[in-house]
């Protein structure tokens, strides 16, 4: 099978930045150079000032002080990692469930034997902090809360910092799904006083998919220690006890930390704040821009999402053949809604590597494929 790839003609944005989709997103040229760079053995004197230079960027893009651990796997690995060593069956946790994701990371909870308390809005609206109060109140003895901080299938940001001050207040553990978030925009875990922030470097690190990152907290490295699940692999104390001095568990997965470095670097000189505005900016570009073709932007302002966006499908069509028009008349690859709005919604992703240009293209290339 070969999969067909047609560039745009613009030589700035024929670098493959045609990939509007919300991740995997466009790798950025630095870390597809640093793939190819040679191996060296994965343990010893090489690797190891490599990989304390790796966690010290990853906290310092996190905000934290603490530590940020990497293994090989996809952004789902974070749920599962984080429950399992900070959870026990029966535990009573409050999650926040506004889309997809949201009803996943419960589902994850409830596997892993949680007594789940799904704090639910209609897709499109995002969680504020009288409903989340509430709902701790009424869950009783929260011991830890699950929030979805972006929103991949419905371009909703939630209020993460004061979602997890009242959660603290209560003395609740704090994970965040922060899988389409982190790298895109604030995130303090430090001042905030998160316990497990986790993410796939597929989204807005701009690297290939394969590596699940997470800061973790002392406090929740605590709780690990205690928490009797049976666990190998993801297991907490390990990961951190490997990572305090330059090491990485098991078998590193080189090419893709060669990448992940690359891309913390070009982070790292724009500027982690500059990153957030530039995202900030570009999300509103992106909602006026479709506002003005006379698309209706999907979800309540309040939430707007600075990394994703999504619209209802104009025009009654199907968001499949929507998504294939814009394609197949510009090579642009944008997504479909999810679950209930798999059909009548489309979503533009500009998170990672992007600047307003692809997103003009992006937005002309929509409103093209509108005009059936
Ligand atoms: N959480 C959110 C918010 C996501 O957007 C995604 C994927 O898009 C996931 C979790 C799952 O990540 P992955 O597909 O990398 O396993």
């Amino acid at each position: 099978m070969t999969i067909p790839v047609r560039t745009l003609s613009d030589t700035r944005l024929s670098q493959g930045r045609w990939l509007r989709i919300p991740g995997p997103t466009v790798v950025h040229p630095d870390s597809v150079r640093a793939q190819t760079c040679d191996l060296f053995p994965h343990r010893g004197k090489q690797i190891t000032p490599f990989m304390l230079g790796l966690y010290e960027k990853l906290r310092t893009i996190h905000r934290t002080n603490q530590r940020v651990l990497v293994w090989p796997g996809s952004g789902s690995a974070g749920w599962e990692a984080g429950i399992l060593n900070l959870i026990s069956p029966g535990d009573t946790v409050v999650t926040t469930v506004v889309g997809a994701f949201g009803e996943r990371f419960a589902q994850v909870g409830e596997i892993f034997g949680a007594d789940v308390r799904r704090l639910k809005v209609e897709w499109g609206q995002g969680i504020t902090p009288e409903m989340f109060e509430r709902a701790l109140d009424e869950a009783g003895d929260v011991k830890a809360v699950f929030i979805t901080h972006n929103e991949t299938s419905t371009g909703v940001t939630n209020p993460l910092r004061d979602l997890a001050a009242l959660a603290r207040a209560r003395g609740a553990l704090v994970l965040v799904d922060a899988v389409s978030s982190a790298a895109a925009m604030p995130l303090e875990f430090d001042e905030w006083d998160l316990d497990w922030a986790f993410s796939g470097v597929q989204k807005s690190w701009m690297c290939p998919p394969g590596l699940m990152v997470a800061a973790v907290s002392d406090r929740a490295l605590e709780v690990a220690k205690a928490n009797p699940n049976p666990r190998f692999y993801f297991d907490l104390v390990t990961m951190a006890n490997a990572a305090a001095t330059g090491g990485t568990g098991t078998t590193g997965a080189l090419s893709l930390f060669y990448a992940l470095d690359a891309a913390t670097d070009a982070m790292l000189a724009e500027g982690i704040e500059e990153v957030w505005a530039r995202h900030d900016r570009l999300g509103a570009h992106v909602r006026e821009g479709l506002a003005g073709i006379g698309i209706q932007v999907l979800g309540d302002p309040a939430f707007a999402s600075s990394s994703v966006t999504a619209f209802l499908t104009p025009n009654g069509q199907s968001a499949e053949a929507f998504q294939d028009r814009v394609s197949d008349e510009s090579g642009i690859a944008i997504a479909t809604g999810q679950g209930p709005l798999a059909q009548s919604a489309n979503r533009i992703g500009h998170m990672g590597w992007v600047e307003q240009p692809e997103l003009d293209a992006t937005l002309e290339a929509v409103g093209r494929a509108m005009r059936v």
